[in-house]
């Protein structure tokens, strides 16, 4: 049994060096990606149920490791390196300005934009400069502040307290909407989010996922849009994959809904045929 527990221990031990090898050179590689202009923003409709039309778009990064040929990196693998060395602010400050940017070459190009949402981390938020990054951005490329929106998990509104408030406040001086992302996984209450300046709530795919087997689910979720109604916030739902979900969300009054059943999230070049033309 000892023997067997030394082997076990020396498993785990290649494991975690495994684990701590890849990201060291995920983290190096990812120091110059930046500057090489290894990352590219993808698109994710978020549609009207009542109409069925595209009413946003969800903003979501990926990293082109290595240039052009490069394999693809989703979110997952790299933005809790990047929360965690401070990458995260460069970065984030990179999508924000691209969002706006794209969104601008879409309008010249004489296509209507729609909202695009983009994900604010709680590390980002934090960072002093936050606020008047925003508004050299806004500035430079001139968009109209109506055309983005932030996606704010309820964990990082409440880690910060009254600063937390502040921020947000002059978030929405600027014109800019906030939603709170994967609504239901935190610890907080739409009561008390009524504080903040927020229009939007997503509900967490977690909650999804099951609504057609799942009575408990579907009671979670009609009482979140019920409060959220009476609260006067609009509510998307997350990870909608079937037609089944999106009935059930119709039936409940849900206004919104983003998931593989209408999209992937797509390069920009996909993404503009969705827009309408003006
Ligand atoms: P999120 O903000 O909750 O974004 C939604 C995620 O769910 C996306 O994953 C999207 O591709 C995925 N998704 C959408 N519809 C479906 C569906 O029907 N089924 C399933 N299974 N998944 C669906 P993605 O693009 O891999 O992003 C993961 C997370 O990475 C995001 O979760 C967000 O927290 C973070 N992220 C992405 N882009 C950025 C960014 O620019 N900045 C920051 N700070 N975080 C980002
Ligand atoms: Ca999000
Ligand atoms: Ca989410
Ligand atoms: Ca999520």
């Amino acid at each position: 049994a000892k023997a067997n527990g030394r082997n076990n221990y020396q498993f785990f031990k290649e494991a975690m060096n495994l684990t701590a090898a890849r990201h060291f050179e995920l983290e190096s590689s990812l120091r110059g990606a930046l500057a090489a202009n290894e990352f590219e923003l993808y698109f994710q409709p978020i549609m009207d149920i009542g109409t069925r039309r595209l009413h946003a778009m969800e903003v979501l990064l990926r990293w082109r490791r290595g240039g052009a040929s490069g394999e693809l990196v989703t979110p997952d693998q790299f933005i809790p390196i990047i929360e965690e060395n401070g990458m995260i602010v460069p970065i984030g400050e990179w999508v924000i300005r691209e969002a706006c940017r794209q969104s601008k070459v879409w309008q010249s190009q004489g296509m209507t934009p729609v909202p695009l949402a983009v994900n604010l981390s709680p590390r980002q938020f934090m960072h002093r400069g936050l606020v008047e990054s925003i508004r050299a951005i806004l500035d430079e490329t001139g968009i109209d502040p109506a055309l983005i929106e932030f996606e704010i998990t309820e964990t990082a509104l409440m880690q910060h307290g009254e600063q937390t408030l502040e921020i947000l406040g002059h978030i929405n001086a600027m014109g800019i909407r906030l939603s709170i992302d994967d609504f239901g996984t935190g610890y907080s209450s739409l009561a008390y989010l009524k504080r903040f300046p927020v229009k939007k709530i997503k509900i967490d795919r977690a909650f999804i996922k099951d609504l057609e087997q799942s009575a408990e689910d579907r009671a979670i979720v009609a009482a979140i849009i019920a409060l959220s109604d009476s609260l006067q916030l609009s509510v998307v739902a997350e990870g909608v994959e079937t037609e089944g979900q999106y009935a059930l969300l119709q039936q409940h009054g849900c206004q919104y809904a983003q998931g593989y059943l209408f999209s992937q999230p797509v390069p920009h070049i996909t993404a503009q045929l969705l827009l309408p033309r003006t």
